[in-house]
């Protein structure tokens, strides 16, 4: 690892499909995956969209041969968050260990995964693959502890469900919450408890208030939902994310401007942001 401090980075902000046209590449075209790194090196990565193979190009490069280890916590199972895992280069090498996890309950979690490898849809099956992989459910009320990091899930609103991660690192709190609509009491309650001080709340914003008119349980939120969250929850900074994927870069500052209106912290999340946590 480059540093010992603890960081967080974006490689992939897009919602629901890859979006790679040049009108997209200032905040970037992949979809969900955000990478937490520890400062004693555990590497911790929410979920795996188109964003995770850029991601696994870095790890390769950073391990210089060495094994890796990394513990890959997914929010569900829609395409745009599972979808990097074939293009993911360290589930090839047979010294690397992958931990999955999730907070879906009913189908196994490895079965589940393997599915998307399955013939015809890609030729190297998921129990093919040379890595050691660990499949773990997690249960409500269960904390996930790794190293110095705790990872806390709950519940969101979403069609066939999806999970929050709270991941408290050191005194750092990184709540990720994406592909959540509101409007249901337990799961809006569950978010605001989750996110409560956190230093860094990722929250679905897909679209605007106008156009989320038209998309009323589709499974997502809006930025003017996601300000509202970081306010009442106090959170310091808010990461607007999941963008929609016709809001090219000028749709995405102009939200951005207008987040900003109503919390000043309010950034759109883009392809390669840094935080240091
Ligand atoms: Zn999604
Ligand atoms: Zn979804």
């Amino acid at each position: 690892m480059a540093d010992a401090s603890a960081r967080l980075r974006f490689w992939g902000v897009r919602g629901s499909t890859p979006t790679p046209t040049i009108e997209n590449l200032t905040f970037g075209g992949n979809t969900s995956c955000v990478e937490i790194r520890t400062a004693d090196d555990q590497c911790i990565i929410l979920d795996a969209g188109s964003g995770i193979r850029n991601l696994g190009q870095n790890l390769m490069k950073e391990a210089e041969g060495k094994n890796i280890q990394a513990h890959i916590f997914l929010t569900h199972f829609h395409w745009d968050h599972i979808q990097g895992i074939p293009f993911f280069a360290p589930i090839y090498g047979p010294k690397n260990e992958l931990s999955f996890y999730s907070g879906i309950q009913g189908r196994p979690l490895q079965e589940t995964l393997e599915g998307q490898m399955a013939q015809p849809y890609f030729p190297v099956k998921f129990d093919q693959v040379a890595a050691q992989r660990n499949f773990r459910t997690i249960n409500r009320n269960e904390v996930i502890e790794l190293g110095s990091a705790r990872i806390i899930p709950f519940d969101l609103n979403h069609p066939q469900g999806a999970t929050g991660y709270r991941v408290e690192v050191g005194d750092a709190v990184i709540v990720y919450a994406t592909d959540y609509e509101h409007g249901d009491p337990r799961c809006d309650e569950n978010l605001r408890k989750a996110a409560e001080g956190a230093d860094i709340l990722i929250c679905d914003s897909q679209y605007t208030p106008a156009e989320y008119e038209t998309h009323r349980g589709w499974g997502h939120s809006t930025w003017l939902n996601a300000v509202q969250v970081a306010r009442e929850a106090g959170a310091r900074r808010l990461f607007l994310f999941h963008h929609d994927p016709v809001h090219d870069d000028q749709a995405m500052m102009r939200i951005a401007e207008d987040a900003r209106m109503h919390f000043e912290n309010a950034i759109a999340a883009w392809e390669g942001f840094v935080a240091v946590l």
